[in-house]
């Protein structure tokens, strides 16, 4: 519904247009006629939609929220319509949070789903709501990462909703995931269903994430403790419990419901247990009850090429740690003979013939496998060079609608060259005619200096708070700046101001521009260029060197500060998420990025800053080989080494600090000079303007959509496949 007819409607006929009910349940946000469309395409025999199955989705209110942003919009407070005070009471003020990711594979899965509501294209999404969420950080400066549980209640959560039993409405519907023990005994184990609904940008569309919860009753312990943290990773038995929790309840969720989609995305292969389900689903067709007995290798062998069909897959990582293997025996403890048997055949590793290798089911049984960028196309190809001939690249991208900040927004809003922009973000190529726009650029520069001051005074106000709560929680403030004067503490927004923000993991080198702090001291204050570098992110609770290089970051603080007499500022901010995620890429004039090439995939958060018009600084890697266009984008430095089997190499001592921090000091000092000096500025400008021409026409999640759509094959009407070729056109990944 257009977003403009609201502004004249009264309280009950918003009511009409924004509360839906059907068996499962009642929601708030679309028309009952949008809720009905919905579930009908996703039901019905046509099997034209898709299931997008993640480990997780990161996708919190407080970074993009239509429907919150309508009742803003509509100011309406305290109606007479009971229901409809509760849920903009719940929608204006309820929590923001749902931590069920950990980095950027939930955060993309969330961004996709985004755009695929925008679009209007059919799809429901799968994955599991962790109680206990990802941890929660707090940071002391002697310790490093402190790790907590999360607390957060799905009950309170706007936007999700918890399904309904459409035969005793008052209870919940649940479905039922079979286990087995080692003797194939049958354990029952059962989850509730929650929706979370992604609603479009004009709340004419949404697309659902039906997320498993087996914390009930009904399951046993064992396995509801599995699916309390994301990621647990504190035995393999563990692990592959949790694997299975989300891989062996897509069919029975989708059966539960009556969806139909004829395709199943697997983002990620942590839910290919499903193709366990469907190779035995089509062999009991075939061989009837007893299949079990029957199947014989070449039986099996001729299922997986039958459902093969059924399955795109989407690779993330040339990471070890990403690529699950398990021990055959151990996932026999929890998982039938039988699936053993298929996995006998079928993800038998061929170096470790006791372990099964989940990627190598998964780029096995599909009929589409994509990277998620050029480059990653070339070092997936090489690292699994059995499936080098099906495996394509659809580079990664991000929703622009969330990660463009307000300031930004609004200028963009103020120019017709730019118009539509929200809708199809294709238009920014526009930008080009705005470079030599003088109004542009003030406005621009104005809306950069409005960011850049909300991120300085948001860490100013923290450096004080930290110091405060030392009292209560005797946490040590993590940042040397708490425990200056307020004069020598606080950042100054038109000091030069760098973002580094991700997991901390340790092929991202969080730490590398610090490796000679002598020479990185010496470019700031001989030419007495000031700079702030302003550091986040999470270690998983079990990488101990991801850690220690949070603890690094910490422990150079001072020693910077006091090398550049206090021009040289580093801060970590604690806790990060989405909000603080946007504030830092919309907020710093350059983003780093430098991890060792090739180990990543793709990277988006750069992505995020370029859509801001912030350039980057980075290595060769992921997504930067095509976004950095001769320079005209940002900067590059570091190795650029071919792509060869030494590549994959994670040992410390390959991973070329000596080598890239030097390239890295070589390029610094020009950065800051173009900064600084008054007749460089404007190419620093340029290069911002040309992010927004060359990079964010290219790197948006409605263009990565655009290209998913085409792999599934779906049938839609002529105006959403018009929208689709018309995104398309921007760029093709794979070529
Ligand atoms: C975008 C994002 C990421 C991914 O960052 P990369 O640079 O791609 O690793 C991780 N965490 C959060 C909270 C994000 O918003």
């Amino acid at each position: 519904m257009n977003q403009n007819l609201h502004i004249h409607m009264d309280h009950d006929e918003i009511a009409d247009n924004m509360i839906s009910s059907n068996q499962w349940g009642r929601f708030f946000g679309v028309s009952q006629q949008i809720l009905d469309d919905v579930w009908q395409r996703l039901t019905a025999p046509d099997g034209n939609s898709v299931t997008y199955v993640s480990m997780e989705i990161g996708a919190d209110r407080d970074v993009y929220h239509p429907i919150k942003k309508m009742l803003q919009k509509l100011k309406i407070t305290g109606s007479a319509n009971k229901t409809l005070d509760h849920y903009c009471n719940l929608f204006l003020h309820g929590p923001e949070k749902i931590p069920n990711y950990s980095g950027g594979l939930g955060i993309l899965a969330g961004d996709s789903l985004k755009s695929f509501a925008d679009l209007k294209i059919p799809v429901v999404a799968i994955s599991l709501l962790y109680r206990k969420g990802y941890f929660s950080q707090l940071v002391d400066s002697r310790i490093g990462q402190i790790v907590t549980v999360t607390d957060w209640s799905p009950e309170r959560m706007p936007s999700l909703y918890l399904l309904k039993n459409p035969e005793h409405p008052d209870i919940p519907f649940e479905i039922e995931v079979p286990f087995f023990d080692e003797n194939d005994n049958l354990i029952p184990a059962s989850a509730q269903l929650w929706i979370k609904m992604e609603v479009s940008c004009n709340l004419d569309f949404f697309v659902p994430e039906i997320l498993l919860d087996y914390s009930i009753p009904s399951s046993p312990n064992f396995i509801r403790a599995a699916g309390q943290h994301l990621y647990d990773s504190s035995s393999e038995k563990s692990k592959i419990l949790q694997r299975r929790l989300l891989g062996a309840g897509i069919l029975p969720a989708m059966q539960a419901l009556g969806i139909t989609s004829k395709t199943i995305h697997l983002n990620e292969q942590h839910g290919v247990v499903v193709v366990l389900q469907l190779i035995s689903k089509w062999l009991w067709k075939k061989l009837g009850d007893t299949y079990e007995n029957k199947a014989s290798k070449e039986d099996i062998i001729k299922a997986a090429e039958a459902i093969s069909k059924q399955i795109v897959y989407t690779i993330h990582t040339p990471v070890k740690a990403g690529h699950d293997r398990f021990d055959s025996q151990i996932f026999g403890q929890v998982g039938h003979t039988f699936c053993q048997k298929i996995l006998d055949v079928l993800a038998r590793d061929k170096d470790h013939p006791q372990t099964y290798n989940f990627t190598d089911l998964a780029l096995r049984v599909n009929r589409t496998t994509n990277s998620v960028s050029r480059l990653h196309k070339i070092v997936t190809q090489k690292q699994f060079p059995q499936y080098a001939k099906k495996i394509t690249a659809i580079t990664n991208g991000v929703h622009h609608l969330t990660w463009i900040s307000d300031a930004k927004a609004e200028v963009y809003d103020s120019f017709p060259e730019l118009k539509n922009w929200r809708q199809n973000p294709g238009i920014f190529a526009n930008a080009g005619l705005l470079l030599k726009n003088k109004k542009f650029r003030a406005y621009f520069k104005e809306a950069c200096r409005h960011d850049a001051e909300r991120l300085t005074s948001y860490i100013n106000t923290m450096l004080i708070e930290h110091c405060k709560q030392m009292h209560e929680t005797w946490i040590d403030p993590p940042n040397y700046l708490s425990y200056l004067n307020e004069q020598k503490r606080n950042l100054d927004p038109n000091v030069f101001t760098i973002g580094f923000a991700r997991r901390f993991s340790t092929y991202k080198r969080a730490d590398l521009i610090f490796e000679d702090l002598d020479t990185l001291a010496s470019i700031i204050i001989d030419n007495n260029f000031p700079v702030n570098f302003v550091f986040s992110g999470k270690a998983h609770p079990s990488d101990a060197p991801g850690q220690s290089l949070i603890k690094l970051i910490l422990d150079i603080q001072e020693d910077l500060y006091t090398k550049t007499n206090g021009l040289g500022k580093v801060v970590f901010i604690p806790g990060y998420d989405m909000s603080i995620a946007k504030m830092m890429v919309s907020g710093v004039h350059a983003w780093l990025n430098n991890p060792k090439r090739p180990l990543e995939a793709s990277g988006t958060s750069g992505m995020k800053a370029a859509m801001n018009g912030v350039p980057n600084i980075s290595t060769m890697d992921g997504w930067w080989l095509e976004g950095y266009h001769n320079g005209k984008t940002g900067w590059k430095f570091g190795y650029e080494s071919a792509v060869d089997q030494n590549s994959f190499n994670e040992e410390s001592s390959s991973l070329l600090y000596a080598e890239d921090s030097a390239s890295f000091y070589k390029i610094f000092f020009k950065i800051l000079e173009m900064f600084y000096v008054d007749e460089l500025w404007s190419t620093y400008l340029d290069k911002c303007i040309m992010n927004l021409k060359l990079n964010a026409p290219i790197f948006n999640s409605h263009r990565l959509a655009s290209e998913y759509c085409k792999r599934y094959g779906l049938k839609l009407a002529a105006r959403e496949t018009a929208q689709i070729e018309t995104l398309q056109k921007a760029y093709n990944s794979d070529s």
